[in-house]
């Protein structure tokens, strides 16, 4: 079993950290408490990354750019009104309204919902493997979607 590079515990699980430069291969404890901690070591660097970038993304689906206004042309279009179409989907009325507005974001499994129920499309096509990863800040993708509206 690996040990731990900081305090010599024996972990089946170290992350990689840089401490005052170095890298230290360290256990969950002390990777809790340590800055610039890389993530898990066991598997491949690459599959860690997108593993992250697929964790961040799949509470955040790429939704097109006025998915709230698409949204709400849809419903109108059907003639539902806001409350009928939460009743029907099992979702609160206000959850879709601020949705409506652009104010929150869909999960996933309600962009995929209302994308069938309103027969839209929500999300962009463009989600490959290739070069998805490339460039990409969660954190500051994650505040924009926050912020966004
Ligand atoms: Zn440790």
């Amino acid at each position: 079993m690996p040990e731990c590079e900081l305090c010599g515990r024996q972990s089946s699980q170290l992350y990689v950290a840089n401490i005052e430069g170095a890298t230290l291969h360290i256990c969950s404890s002390c990777a809790a408490g340590a800055k610039g901690v890389k993530g898990p070591v066991a598997r491949p660097a690459a599959a860690t990354v997108s593993a992250q970038e697929r964790g961040s993304n799949a509470d955040v689906p790429s939704l097109i750019d006025g998915y709230g206004f698409a949204i709400r042309q849809a419903r109108e279009r059907m003639k539902l009104p806001l409350k009928v179409m939460a009743e029907m989907l099992s979702e609160k009325e206000t959850l879709l309204l601020r949705i409506e507005e652009g104010k929150a974001q869909p999960t996933v499994e309600l962009t995929r919902k209302l994308e069938k129920f309103l027969g839209i499309r929500l999300t962009e096509e463009s989600r490959d493997e290739s070069g998805f990863v490339a460039g990409k800040a969660p954190e500051a993708t994650l505040g924009d979607f926050i912020k966004k509206g």
